[in-house]
Order: C-alpha cells, then sequence, then structure tokens
C-alpha cells in the first residue's frame, strides 16, 4: 500500500484467495442456516446487535476517518463527517426499521387469507470500491443485517487497512460470528465470491465495467443483485440561480467536486444558461482556483491525491484529450505547483464543452468540471439526459417549484435541488448504466427481502 500523499510505503495487507472466501461464505452460510441463526434471532435482539457494532464503530470514528483519508487521499475533513459517521448512522437507523417489520394480511378473493411476510434473501456477497469504502459497506450491511441476511464483505485492495478496523469492531460488538466476514482481494477473490455456490444475493459498487460482469454472472446462476455504477451526472444552473459562492460555494463544491472528484453522484457536468453564461464560468473558475490543495490528513485540505498513480495517470489523460478539442481550460489542467510527489491533479474546469466530447461522455472520476451551455429549459434537460448514465445531479435556482419541475425530468435515481448529498432515509441508485437496483430507505431493507406468501384455507 503506497501514500497517495508522498508515495511512502503505508504497509501490506495479505490478499484473500479462494479458500478464503470458502471459509467465510462457510461461516456465513453456517450463521444464517442455523436453527438458532441470526435470520432467526428476534428482531429487538438483532437491532441491540446492531446498535452494539454501532458503538464499537463510534469508538474507532477517529482511526477509521483517518485509515480511509490515508490510504485513497480522501480530505480528512470529508472522511470524518462521512465515512466516521455514516455508518453508525445507518447501523441506527436499519435496526429500528428491521425491528419495526410486521407482516400484512390480506383476505383471499376466491376465500381463505394470506399471510405476506418478508424473509432475508440469505447470504450476501458485498463487493466495494475504496471512494467511500466504509459508508457504501454500510449501504449494504446495514439494511441486510437487519432484513436477516449474513455478508462476506470484499472490500478494495486500495482501503484495506479501514476494513480491518471494521473487522475488528464487528469482532468486539454483539453480532455473533459468522454473520460479517471481511476478506479482501482483489478482481479475481471479486469474481469467485460472485459465482460462489453459497452466496444468495450479490451488492456491488464500482465501475460499469465490472457491474456489466457481475450482472451476467448473476444472470446465469438466477442469482439477486443490485449494481451501484458510475455517473456523469449534471449541475444544472437555471438562469435565476444564486452565484454568490458565499453562499452556494460550499454546496456547490459538495455536488460537484466531493473527495477530489472521486464521488460517483457528482455532477460534473455542468449546464449554464446562455443568459448568464459567463457569470457561470467565472463563478465555477474560481470556485474550483479556491480550494486548498493538500495532504489529505490536513484538515485544512479540500482537494487531496487522488487514490492512485493508474488513476492519476487515467485522470491527465482525459484532461490531454479534451485539450486540443476547441474546450476552453479555464483553471488547472496541470499537477498543483509543489505537488509532483503523490497523486495531485489541481482541480480543472473546462468551458466551451460540447455534450457530445469525450471529456463530457465518460466519467473521469478525477476533480474535472466541464461547463456546456444551454438556451432554455427544455434544452437543459435534453442535455441533461442525453448521457450513458443516470446516477445523481442537481438543480440550481431561487424558485423551489420550479427546481422540483425540472429535477423530476432529469432521468436519474436521485437528483438535489440547490444541494446535494445521499441521505440515509433516501433511495440511492442508478438508471441507465449508472445500475440496477436500489440502496438506503425503506427501498434498501427491502433489496435484502424475498416476499413470501402463506395462504390459509
Ligand atoms: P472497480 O469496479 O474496478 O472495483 C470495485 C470493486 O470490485 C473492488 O472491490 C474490486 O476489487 C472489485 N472487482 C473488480 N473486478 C471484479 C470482478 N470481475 N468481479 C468481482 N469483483 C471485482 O471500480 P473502482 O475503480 O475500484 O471504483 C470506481 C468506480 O466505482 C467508479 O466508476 C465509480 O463511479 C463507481 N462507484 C459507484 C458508486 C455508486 O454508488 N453508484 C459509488 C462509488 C463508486
Amino acid at each position: 500500500m503506497i501514500s497517495p500523499n508522498d508515495e511512502r510505503r503505508l504497509g501490506a495487507v495479505a490478499a484473500g484467495v479462494e479458500a478464503d472466501i470458502d471459509a467465510a461464505v462457510g461461516a456465513a452460510r453456517a450463521a444464517f442456516d442455523a436453527g438458532d441463526g441470526w435470520p432467526n434471532w428476534p428482531a429487538d435482539k438483532r437491532a441491540a446487535a446492531m446498535e452494539s457494532l454501532a458503538d464499537a464503530l463510534d469508538r474507532r470514528s477517529k482511526q477509521l476517518a483517518q485509515a480511509v483519508s490515508a490510504q485513497n487521499g480522501m480530505p480528512i475533513a470529508i472522511a470524518g463527517r462521512l465515512e466516521a459517521v455514516f455508518p453508525s448512522v445507518l447501523l441506527r437507523y436499519y435496526a429500528q426499521l428491521g425491528a419495526e417489520q410486521s407482516d400484512t394480511e390480506r383476505p383471499g378473493l376466491l376465500g381463505g387469507s394470506t399471510t405476506i411476510t418478508r424473509t432475508p434473501v440469505g447470504v450476501a456477497a458485498a463487493i466495494v470500491p475504496w471512494n467511500f469504502p466504509q459508508v457504501l459497506s454500510a449501504f449494504k450491511y446495514a439494511p441486510g443485517l437487519a432484513a436477516g441476511c449474513t455478508f462476506v464483505i470484499k472490500p478494495a485492495p486500495e482501503t484495506v487497512f479501514d476494513a480491518g478496523l471494521f473487522a475488528e469492531a464487528v469482532a468486539e460488538s454483539d453480532i455473533p460470528p459468522g454473520v460479517i466476514n471481511v476478506v479482501p482481494g482483489g478482481s479475481r477473490t471479486g469474481a469467485y465470491l460472485v459465482s460462489h455456490p453459497g452466496v444468495d444475493k450479490v451488492a456491488f459498487t464500482g465501475s460499469t465495467h465490472v457491474g456489466r460482469q457481475i450482472a451476467r454472472t448473476c444472470g446465469e446462476l438466477l442469482r439477486p443483485v443490485t449494481l451501484e455504477l458510475g455517473g456523469k451526472s449534471a449541475a444544472i444552473i437555471l438562469d435565476d440561480a444564486d452565484l454568490d459562492l458565499g453562499v452556494v460555494g460550499e454546496k456547490l463544491f459538495a455536488a460537484t467536486l466531493l473527495n477530489n472528484g472521486q464521488t460517483c453522484f457528482i455532477g460534473t457536468r455542468i449546464l449554464a444558461p446562455r443568459s448568464r453564461y459567463t457569470e457561470v464560468v467565472d463563478t465555477v473558475t474560481a470556485l474550483a482556483a479556491s480550494l486548498t490543495v493538500g495532504d489529505s490528513l490536513d484538515p485544512a485540505t479540500q482537494i487531496g491525491p487522488l487514490v492512485s498513480a493508474r488513476q492519476r495517470d487515467r485522470v491527465e489523460s482525459a484532461i490531454a484529450a479534451a485539450t486540443p478539442r476547441g474546450v476552453r481550460l479555464t483553471t488547472g489542467g496541470t499537477r498543483p505547483p509543489g505537488r509532483d510527489t503523490g497523486w495531485f491533479v489541481a482541480p480543472t474546469v473546462f468551458a466551451d464543452v460540447d455534450n457530445d466530447d469525450v471529456i463530457a461522455r465518460e466519467e473521469i472520476f478525477g476533480p474535472v468540471l466541464t461547463i456546456i451551455g444551454y438556451d432554455d429549459d427544455d434544452d437543459a434537460v435534453r442535455i441533461a439526459n442525453a448521457n450513458a448514465y443516470g446516477l445523481g445531479g442537481s438543480v440550481w435556482t431561487t424558485d423551489p417549484d420550479r427546481g422540483l419541475a425540472v429535477a423530476r425530468r432529469v432521468r436519474s435515481g436521485t437528483v438535489g435541488v440547490n444541494h446535494y448529498l445521499p441521505d440515509p432515509t433516501a433511495p440511492f441508485g442508478g438508471v441507465k448504466a449508472s445500475g440496477l437496483g436500489r440502496e438506503l430507505g425503506p427501498e434498501g431493507l427491502a433489496a435484502y427481502q424475498e416476499i413470501k406468501s402463506i395462504y390459509r384455507g
């Protein structure tokens, strides 16, 4: 493991092999299938165990934030607010939701009646990426545990130290052995887990390319799967938007550049009305240029390094390919001054971009924004929707009704008006190439349940 901040060696963790996955799936299977296993615990006892895991995570919140930030370059201020907090909030939310579940009775139209009950789907394989490793694991295990599922979690090779801390917290909590198993490893380990005969459901967050491979495997096996994939969302600035950075700067930053641009749902295509085009370009450029770039563990840092040399090279190639295509670089485009060590890229803005340009079509996963002009609201919606992805997005306006009306027309799983961050209660996920299914909210719990009808004559 190499530090993205200064390229020093941070340490190493052995990668899991097939035998480790076999052992982990075996443990999860046993914890699920036993007569007194996890799904058969009374819901309030399961809820108490989940709360004890939340407490164990809270006791490690500082260490977890630091481990994530040191490995993937996430600014520590963001890791402290999201990675260190969201998982225990989710555990407590789903503990309560799980305890409130009840059966439904339906009188039959042809006599008799039916009890409709929800049963856990079984052993779940959770495969997560490096960009928000703790949060995205919790998106899966928090609802899954509440449903009564047991888990094998495979973190990404880039973020394994925090996964180790998480496993420690599980061992310290009242979650019984076998219910949550963590096996670090790469793509081969992940692929082996996805097709393992002991697995009943797969929950994946990562690239669209790998998501398609997993979908193919699960399709063949008829295995339920949830896929949270890439994005290239639009931030639509309406012509009445407040562009005062003192008012909207922080929210615009979170909705477009969060986590060094390594966030799947951010609006990296900024759609600017032609009537205020220059003003929007100046505002977005000023925002990007004002950000403090630095070591991810420095609390003042707003943009840290990218996760790896490979990711930095990908982002630099995308920037280099865009420049000769007539787009206008308004800030960034290079490594930040004095940051030749570590995987840094300066916040970069391209104006005069056409929605068909490669830089506007493909996910960059770095601090790179593109600005695209539009004529009217219909044109903005048309451009926002003319993309293979459909994960997030935002609408910026001083008229909330108009914002809501435009947000409704964006083909995307989630959209924000004047802000955007996922909330535990709000279903999250994508349409089109951004994935299948939803996490979070009651819908996220349903993703770990089968519906069963018990007919009584
Ligand atoms: P990736 O798809 O390469 O890897 C994600 C995870 O899948 C890792 O744990 C990896 O080891 C594992 N993996 C890789 N190949 C596999 C295979 N064949 N079978 C099973 N597992 C395999 O993605 P990445 O580059 O690590 O993450 C960045 C991508 O994730 C971006 O495209 C981003 O948009 C997406 N992402 C999406 C969301 C979302 O909620 N929609 C959230 C975060 C990241």
